[in-house]
């Protein structure tokens, strides 16, 4: 069974091709996020669960990268503490690199999704 669940990490609609039940764990196919099922009627709906900050964003990058096929650099652990600092001082995972705090840049910001990586070579 096919269903479309809305990650309201990167705001897009991915297709979960297995079944899905309340309270199930998924992984957004498009950012990588760490999604747990809240309602399946009317409509599924998934929220982010209750983790360690610091799981989450280790849980969701290494999800990224596998989905995209990417390797991390030596830099990974310094990307890893700014956006943990990002975190704690404004609430969600922001890119280290970018000024703004917007949902763009949550991590995986919203241009590493649309292949930056691809075409530079790296996320930032
Ligand atoms: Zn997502």
């Amino acid at each position: 069974m096919k269903s479309k669940i809305f990650c309201p990490v990167c705001q897009v609609s991915f297709v979960h091709k297995e079944e899905i039940a309340k309270n199930k764990i998924v992984t957004c196919l498009v950012c990588g996020a760490i999604l747990e099922i809240t309602e399946t009627t009317p409509e599924i709906s998934a929220s982010r669960p209750v983790m360690e900050p610091e799981n989450e964003i280790r849980e969701r990058v290494d999800n990224f990268a596998k989905l995209r096929g990417y390797t991390f650099s030596a830099e990974k652990e310094e990307l890893i503490q700014g956006l943990l600092e990002k975190h704690e001082r404004f609430g969600d995972f922001y890119c280290p690199c970018r000024f703004d705090n917007i949902p763009e840049n949550v991590c995986p910001c919203l241009e590493t999704r649309k292949n930056h990586v691809k075409k530079e070579g790296k996320c930032l």
